[in-house]
């Protein structure tokens, strides 16, 4: 390996991150023959589905249509199992891509990329690798994931406690045995209620500390087998074509009709059908107002509201597990099973951290203002440093030296969420403020790197060994990305779709971060589909550099 600062790079492309976009992205490139390589920090493949093996760690979009779209045989031979299919299936599932289409040569594991570099004169990205490596290339792809990075809570103790804790992202990949165990949860976020009605059942004694409760829906799952299989094999042109077209890119289409020239009990009816089917219809195939509206939104939540007051025994929990500080739906909706039924059994207990936080963890377990909860195991269900934590951890400097940590402090600013200015060479298929977030992921995700790789093909096709992006064409999508958050009651929301997270320090209330666009897929599509169709308009480009595109040219990581 060539670690010197020569003009000839050790490499054509840099992917950071094997996850699902890391994947995609290195199959368009070995197509190609460009001389590429993955590192990834993990010592498999997977990202998400490598790491999150929390029992109850599934899906919330129809397996279907989260799998890749790109081959045909691939979508042919795959049969899943159940509509939102678990972790360890999901795992396999990437594992079996990557073997497919002999993806693994190019990869290369336990490799985090701590720090890059980009080298003007040189033109080149210089990374530096946890094993002591410094690897250069002409164009680094940031694969890095929106929810890749864990955040524990601020609270004094934890190293003190004698008993087992760990985050959900790093729960034990070896079978743990609960069954007569006293087990404190904190949170009640996404995973959280995944995780709850997953053990309730399985755990001695399950204590749940929650200090604000989210809204949640069903996700009414079910066994697919292969018989229906094989209609989804014979459909697959039309669902993709149907999540092409949805702002959610999933199959779920919104309900276009008013919300008040439709008679509140025509409303509820078709509330009571959403309630019970599969997925996120109750969010997605909803009004458009729920997301737009106060009083539609209010209305909505209140029938929510009484869902919960429903499902849930006893009054008082019930009205503790109903949010009041924010609407259903204003940021993604966790999907449950049995999540609200969990608490009418009697080895389940809530307690609300509004009325007494929590002090600190002790040696036997926790410690709130008024109260003391002896635990053998804590669970910290704590969310993650979303959207821009796996990029904060890289010390990325561009343009002269200038650190991206530093650029993003007060204001995350992007072109269409895949280029930086002062960052040339740097893209990302589906970074902060691009279509990804708020929408099934690897639809987003397919279009990214589709779209990078035309703009590599473009630049290679015209000589080109630098392009970056132009301070106004970047100011140009930021500006539009925080307009959108000004229709949508999300803006209110503390959550990662507006950069909150009292964990990490600068990200606790009060710092509105615009990390997601909120104009739906087809809506980002065509922006992405103007800039290429203007001839990258917006970017400038340099240089006389022709990559070794041919797959004469190819070689192995
Ligand atoms: C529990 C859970 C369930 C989810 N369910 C859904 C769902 O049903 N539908 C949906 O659309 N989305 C879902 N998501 C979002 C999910 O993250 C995406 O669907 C998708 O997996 C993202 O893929 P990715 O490749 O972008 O990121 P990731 O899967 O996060 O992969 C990023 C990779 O980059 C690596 N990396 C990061 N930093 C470095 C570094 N410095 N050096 C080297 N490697 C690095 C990480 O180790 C990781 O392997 C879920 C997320 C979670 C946490």
């Amino acid at each position: 390996m060539n670690n010197s600062d020569t003009t000839s790079p050790d490499y054509e492309v840099i992917v950071i991150g094997a996850g699902v976009a890391g994947i995609y992205q290195i199959k368009r490139l070995a197509d190609l023959g460009v001389h590429a390589t993955v590192l990834e920090a993990d010592s498999g493949l997977g990202g998400t589905w490598y790491n999150n093996r929390y029992p109850g760690a599934r899906f919330d979009s129809e397996s279907y249509t989260y799998g890749y779209s790109f081959s045909k045989e691939l979508l042919e031979e795959w049969y899943w199992k159940e509509a939102f299919s678990g972790q360890p299936e999901n795992l396999r599932y990437l594992n079996h891509v990557v073997d497919k289409f002999d993806l693994r040569q190019y990869m290369q594991f336990n490799c985090r990329v701590d720090a890059a570099h980009w080298n003007e004169e040189k033109t080149l990205w210089r990374l530096s690798v946890c094993d002591g490596r410094v690897l250069t290339c002409r164009f680094v792809i940031m694969a890095l994931g929106l929810l890749s990075i864990p955040t524990l809570p601020r609270l004094e103790g934890m190293s003190d406690f004698k008993g087992r804790s760990f985050h959900t992202f790093d729960w034990p990949h070896k079978p743990l045995d609960l069954s007569d165990k006293k087990v404190g949860i904190i949170g009640t976020g996404a995973t959280a209620i995944q995780v709850i009605g997953e053990i309730a059942d399985k755990v001695g004694d399950l204590t749940v500390f929650q200090r604000r409760p989210n809204w949640c829906a069903p996700l009414n799952n079910y066994e697919i087998n292969d018989a229906e299989m094989d209609r989804i094999h014979s459909r697959y042109d039309d669902i993709f074509e149907i999540c092409l077209r949805t702002p959610g890119g999933f199959e779920h289409e919104p309900d276009r009709r008013g919300f008040f020239e439709v008679p509140r009990e025509e409303r509820v009816a078709m509330w009571d059908q959403l309630y019970d089917e599969p997925g996120f219809g109750i969010w997605l195939q909803n009004f458009r107002e729920i997301f737009t509206d106060e009083d539609a939104n209010a209305e909505f939540s209140e029938y929510i509201a009484d869902r919960i007051r429903k499902r849930v025994t006893d009054p008082e929990t019930a009205e503790k597990l109903i949010p009041r500080d924010h609407g259903f739906g204003v940021q993604r909706v966790p999907l449950e099973t049995n999540y609200l039924e969990a608490y009418n059994q009697t080895n389940v207990h809530l307690v609300d951290l509004s009325d007494a936080p929590l002090d600190r963890v002790t040696e036997t377990g926790l410690r709130t203002t008024d109260a003391e909860y002896d635990l053998d195991v804590i669970i910290y269900a704590t969310g993650f440093d979303a959207m821009t934590g796996a990029h904060d951890r890289i010390d990325i400097r561009g343009v002269n030296g200038q650190k991206l940590r530093d650029k993003w402090r007060d204001r995350i600013s992007t072109c269409l969420g895949v280029f930086i200015h002062g960052y040339p060479n740097l893209m990302m298929p589906n970074g902060p403020q691009s279509g990804s977030a708020s929408t099934n992921y690897p639809r987003g995700i397919e279009t990214g790197v589709n779209w990078c790789m035309d703009f590599l093909e473009h630049a290679w096709a015209h000589g080109h060994n630098r392009i970056e992006v132009t301070a106004p064409e970047e100011e140009r999508w930021t500006k539009h990305v925080e307009q959108m958050y000004e229709v949508m009651l999300m803006r209110k929301a503390k959550s990662w779709f507006t950069g909150y997270n009292s964990n990490v320090e600068g990200h606790e209330e009060g710092t509105i971060r615009y990390l997601v666009y909120n104009g739906g897929m087809p809506k980002y599509r065509k922006a992405l589909n103007d800039v290429a169709d203007a001839g990258y308009k917006g970017f400038i480009f340099s240089g006389d550099h022709k990559a070794t595109v041919d797959a004469a040219s190819a070689s192995v990581a």
